[in-house]
Order: structure tokens, then sequence, then C-alpha cells
């Protein structure tokens, strides 16, 4: 106990921060968001966002948002369950829905509210809930929030979460698996086939949060949890956000008309927060079709993805499992990752240095994203910086200039 001293240490907290270079700061945009982004004055080839479809600058979704405004005023005025909830809302949760090819959609503030709100409203104390090592932040505090038994397996190790589950077959309970479909910082899939037979064994229920994949993966964006391999049955529960690929904000949960009704009823992230403004449904609902319909600019991002990877790979850099948008370049200590986003400023690029606590201890990365908003010569300048700085993966190389 540090009787006495109160919050008069908060000063020297940020000044150890800034010491071992893991202090943050925001980089403050002069200009929307799009391949190139405005900041000091300078434009930048922005590597770094998760606008992974270019949507979020779009004009026609701009123009629908504007008409939302127009038929709908700007605030919800109030909670979802009081007075807030409109036809708009309706309209974008049915697309939702279909799109998702689940019975009932839900839509949440943000991803984050989402996830707490979900793992709080179905577990408590005597329960269990399973999360993989990596999940995000937002999954992992749901589960700690929810008061369940927590069980943190080991990476996309489906050994050690089979010998985990089994440790409490005996147990009555609610368990619940919980994962990225792709890791927000390694880009990699979940092993879904794995998880939902290991689920359906142990009488579990699997919940996937695919931020980063719908829009991205599948026919028509529908993402890792394509509805024609994958029931309700297999995963209860959907987690989608509507601030990545769709270019908006916000999210929501699709599954069973039983799960929605209980979330309406009991997830306090849902009935204590006001209603998103029904003009950035009507903005959604826009994005949702201009993203299921345009997939030419999923074959441009897989193109771009493709020649970002076979162009790291000639040039001896070691890039992790993901043929995902997310490109990470793994370099170990958190100083070389914050030089490096400095030196890819200096030549024109914005991207940056993702350090602890968002990645492990030893982690720290630059997490290069590509976008469809992207041009085949952006990467290949890329590319030429990044051989430029010699950068190699893993701590055992320290060359760079
Ligand atoms: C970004 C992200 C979230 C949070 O979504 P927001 O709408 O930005 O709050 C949740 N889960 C994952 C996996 C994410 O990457």
């Amino acid at each position: 106990m540090r009787h006495g001293q109160g919050f008069s240490d908060l000063g020297s907290h940020l000044d150890d921060l800034r010491r071992r270079d893991m202090f943050r700061v925001r980089r403050s945009l002069e200009g929307p968001q799009g391949r190139e982004v405005l900041v000091d004055g300078r434009l930048l080839v922005n590597f770094c966002s998760n606008d992974y479809l270019g949507l979020a600058g779009d004009p026609r979704i701009a123009e629908a948002f504007k008409r939302g405004i127009d038929r709908w005023g700007t605030g919800a005025g109030a909670s979802h369950l009081i007075c807030g909830h409109t036809a708009a809302h309706e309209e974008l949760e049915e697309a939702l829905a279909e799109f998702t090819g689940r019975p009932r959609a839900l839509l949440y503030g943000s991803g984050y509210a989402a996830n707490l709100g979900v793992v709080n409203a179905l577990l408590s104390v005597g329960d269990f809930v399973f999360e993989d090592r990596l999940n995000h932040a937002s999954l992992l505090d749901g589960g700690w929030i929810s008061r369940a038994t927590f069980s943190w397996f080991e990476h996309r190790d489906m050994e050690d979460l089979d010998c985990r589950l089994n440790e409490v077959q005996h147990q009555p309970t609610r368990k619940l698996i919980v994962s990225d479909g792709t890791f927000s910082m390694d880009g990699d899939p979940c092993r879904l086939d794995e998880l939902v037979a290991l689920a359906k064994h142990h009488g579990a229920w699997t919940m996937i949060d695919d931020a980063h994949g719908m829009g991205v993966h599948g026919a028509h964006g529908v993402g890792l949890v394509d509805p024609d391999r994958y029931s309700t049955a297999d995963v209860p529960i959907l987690v989608g956000t509507l601030g990545k690929a769709f270019g908006t904000a916000g999210a929501f949960v699709a599954g069973e008309e039983v799960l929605i009704e209980t979330l309406i009823q009991r997830s306090r992230n849902y009935i204590f927060t006001t209603a998103m403004p029904s003009a950035l449904a009507v903005a959604t609902l826009t994005s949702l079709s201009i993203a299921t319909a345009e997939s030419h600019r999923r074959e441009h991002l897989a193109a771009l993805i493709a020649r970002f990877r076979n162009g790291t790979r000639d040039l001896g850099l070691q890039l992790m499992a993901s043929t995902s948008p997310i490109q990470p370049v793994v370099v170990g200590d958190p100083s070389r990752a914050l030089a490096l986003s400095r030196a890819l400023e200096e030549r024109g690029f914005l991207i940056g240095a993702i350090r602890p606590p968002t990645v492990p201890d030893g982690t720290s990365r630059l997490r290069i994203t590509l976008t469809a908003a992207h041009r085949v010569g952006d990467v290949d300048r890329l590319l030429e910086a990044l051989g430029e700085l010699a950068v190699c993966t893993a701590a055992r190389c320290t060359r760079f200039r």
C-alpha cells in the first residue's frame, strides 16, 4: 500500500513511459481519411487505417449521411429503449441480418461497447469464458467484467483450448469461446472450423468478432463467418463493426431472435447509452450496399496484399501468416518500432508504431495496413522504402539506418 501518495505519481509514470519510448501521442489529421492524409501540413500516404475498402471518404456515403440528417436531424435524443430507436435503425438492422444470413441483428454504438455488452450480458459468476490470448481488448475486458472464470488459451492453439474445456467438462454452467475472426494486430485468421467443433463437443457457445474480416473477405464481403458454411448453431454470436471496412461508425451483433432479445433486455452497454444518430444508420445502409456490390474493391485489395507479400519476401523480410490487409512487420523493441515509423514518415508514409500494451512485450511492430484506395505504385514505393531502411524482423537484426 502506498499510503498518502494519492495521485502525485501520475507525472512520474508519464515520464517513465517517455523514457521507454512507450508514450503515445495522437496525430491530428488536417483533412479527411483516405489514401493520402494531411499531417503537419504534409501529405502522407496512409498505410495504417482500417478503412480497408476506401469508403470512409466516399462521396456517395457522405451524401447519404446528409440526406439522413435532413430527414432525422443530428442526435437520436435518447437510448433505444426510451425513444431513440427509429425506422432508420430498424432498416439497417434488417439489412445487416440479411447480410450476415442471421435472423436478427442489433446495433451498438461501437465495437468496444458491443463486445463488453454481449459477454457481460450472457455470463456471470460460475460461468466460463475462454479467450484467445491475442483477442481484441474489448473482448478480453468483456470477459473480465462478466465475473465468469476467465481462461486465456494460447494464440490459435486448439489443443490448449481443448485441455481447458476438458478441465471444466462436468460443470453445468455456461461456457463461451471468444475469438477475433481476423486478429487485429497480427492479421491471421482464427481456426474457425476447429473452434466450432470444439465448442459443439463441449456444449459451449462460440462468439466471433469479425471486425477486420467483414467487407474484406468472402463473397460480397460477408467475412469469415459465411452463412453458407456456418449456421447460428455453429457460431451463435457474430459481431461486426461499421467503422472499419464500412467506413462509418458503430457495430452490431447478429444471431437468433432469442440472443438479440436477451441483449435488448440485459446488455448494459445497449440499454444505458444514447442510440447512434439515425443519419449514421442511413449512411451505413448506403455503405453496406456499396461494400457488398463493389467486388472490384476486394479484388484490387487482394492483388495489393499479394504484391506486398511477394515484395517483402524478395526483401528478405519476415511477415506473419496473414492474407488479410493487416501486414505487420514485427521489430521487437518499442524504440526501434518508433524510429522506423519516423524514418518512414520522412519518406512520406504514415505508419504507426504499435507497442505494448496493445501487443505483447517484445513484439512491437509496424502495423502496415493496405486498403482498396491504394495504388500499385504506393505499395511499390513502400517496399522500396522498407528495403532502404533494411528492416529486419525480430530482435536479432539491428541493422537499419
Ligand atoms: C476495432 C475493433 C473493435 C472495436 O470496434 P470500434 O467500433 O472501433 O469500437 C472490436 N473488435 C475488434 C477485433 C477490433 O479490431
